[in-house]
């Protein structure tokens, strides 16, 4: 399944931060943005992530999916906006000869840490 292995490579993501970032004692949730449009189905991926992150540190990180908007622009008219996914026609001349500009991303957009305090 596709969402397996796009939660295993967000694990592997954690992980070399981790690694990166000694000061980092835990990750406390991670905020994933997915297109509309995109093929991954956010359910999915979610039951993914949590099914994978169960053996791991990261059992209690939070996944915080954000839903992005289809955005197109109309090649015919220069109008654009947002609109329906499945619904890819110009709201200004109805022509479908639009062109998608936003809403098939699949990315991390931000990692919320914990920090290790210095004790002495
Ligand atoms: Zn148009």
């Amino acid at each position: 399944m596709h969402e397996i292995s796009l939660a295993q490579q967000l694990l592997k993501r954690l992980y070399d931060e981790l690694d990166k970032r000694p000061e980092i004692s835990c990750i406390e949730s991670v905020k994933i943005s997915i297109g509309e449009l995109s093929c991954v189905e956010p359910g999915s991926f979610k039951r993914a992530f949590r099914l994978l992150a169960e053996e791991t540190e990261f059992v209690e990180t939070e996944l915080e999916i954000e839903r992005l908007a289809v955005r197109i622009s109309c090649q015919s008219c220069g109008n654009s906006g947002i609109v329906q996914p499945g619904k890819l026609l110009c709201s200004n001349c109805g022509t479908a000869l639009t062109r998608i500009v936003s809403g098939t991303e699949f990315y991390l957009d931000s990692i919320t840490v914990g920090e290790n305090i210095e004790e002495k």
